[in-house]
């Protein structure tokens, strides 16, 4: 039957010509796919860039009004098939990618980030601690000074343990006016006395730039309270000192704000500065903040300074000192810092959750079973 034949014929040409088609459209979509790829590799580069010119003037990477711009320029030029929609999401995509790029590319040229894994700031004191060095050390001493033989009987103590750094604060920031706000240069001075006596190295509290040249006399690391992780004037004066600052994590701030902090005093000349780990806000109500663990692992990623764990400002009560202090251990934390204070139920400030000497040897027995590095 001729006519069937030829029909069958026809279908099979059609079957073929579309098969083709369909491999000739396809074709098309390939090298169209790399130039789309080398465009954008080509757009990102140019975005580093920019990235570069913004940050050596001092300007933030990115730019609301400049995304909009390029947006509406997009649409207006736009034929289709896209709707102005798609193609708004598809730039705002490519816009988020290349941001995020920037960001990374700029944190690989300042100074708190890690540029090789074995790199390690390690910070040495003059009694032979030393801080970021694959030790677990503990920073340990009341929440202020309150008098000398508050002092004396906790310094021994630590020394019995092997602790090398006593905190000794002689001004703390108080939520309100009217609450004890340390013995003030006299404070000092005890915890100075104290820490000569058993061979401890000091640190304290700079509530203010206008004191560190009287504090430089009695400490041998300034530390920066929570509250003022992110006064950059403080930070500056700080990075013009010769001795270590320990920097606090403020309790609303991100890592990236808590790692720019320590950019502040690094960029100021000073390169021996410690993070510590607090605890932030959360709506948990039964401790004080919430330890923020995962900060540990992030910030030794990220950074290649000593992290130190505060186990009792992070929880605000003793009862769970000893378990934060066991995960602050296998943390990969440098350290830990604790209040100690030889009757905490009597003391002018922080008394929930400073520990008294049985607990404090109780914790550094049970840290001290725990081996091995993290
Ligand atoms: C402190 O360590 O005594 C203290 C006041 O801590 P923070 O600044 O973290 O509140
Ligand atoms: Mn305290």
């Amino acid at each position: 039957m001729p006519g069937t034949g030829k029909e069958m014929l026809s279908g099979s040409t059609i079957a073929v010509s579309e098969t083709n088609r369909l491999q000739e459209l396809r074709d098309q979509i390939d090298p169209i796919n790399l130039d789309i790829l080398a465009l954008l590799n080509k757009r990102a580069e140019i975005a580093l860039e920019i990235g570069q010119v913004l940050q050596s003037m001092g300007t933030v990477h990115y730019d609301p009004q400049r995304e909009a711009e390029m947006l509406t320029a997009l649409q207006y030029a736009n034929e289709g098939p896209f709707s102005n929609e798609t193609i708004s999401k598809l730039f705002s995509e490519i816009f988020r990618a290349t941001l995020a790029l920037e960001e990374q590319d700029a944190r690989q040229t300042i100074l708190v980030q890690r540029k090789r894994p074995d790199q390690h700031t390690i910070i040495e004191f003059d009694n032979g601690l030393r801080l970021g060095n694959d030790s677990f050390e503990i920073i340990a001493g009341p929440c202020a000074v309150e008098s000398y033989e508050q002092m004396d009987t906790v310094a021994a103590a630590l020394a019995e343990r092997g602790v090398k750094m006593i905190r000794g604060m002689g001004y703390k920031p108080r939520t309100s006016p009217y609450d004890f706000q340390g013995m003030g240069e006299e404070g000092l001075k005890i915890a100075r006395r104290a820490a000569n006596k058993y061979g401890l190295v000091v640190i304290s509290e700079v509530l203010d730039m206008s004191l560190i040249p009287m504090m430089d006399e009695y400490v041998d690391a300034f530390w920066v309270g929570a509250r003022n992780m992110q006064n950059s004037f403080l930070l500056r004066a700080l990075g013009k000192q010769s001795k270590p600052v320990l920097l606090k994590r403020g309790f609303g701030a991100t890592l990236k704000e808590f790692i720019y902090a320590a950019e502040y005093i690094m960029a100021s000349g000073n390169q021996q500065v410690i993070l510590m780990e607090r605890g932030i806000r959360t709506f948990s109500q039964w401790t004080r903040n919430t330890l923020d663990i995962s900060a540990v692992p992030l910030l030794k990623q990220e950074t290649h300074l000593p992290i130190i764990v505060d186990i009792s400002h992070s929880a605000g009560r003793r009862d769970i000192a000893n378990p934060l202090g066991r995960v602050a251990r296998v943390s990969g934390a440098d350290g830990l810092m604790v209040e100690v204070h030889p009757n905490p139920d009597v003391a002018m400030s922080d008394a929930k959750q400073q520990l008294n000497l049985d607990q404090f040897n109780q914790l550094m027995d049970d840290i001290e079973s725990i081996g091995g590095r993290y």
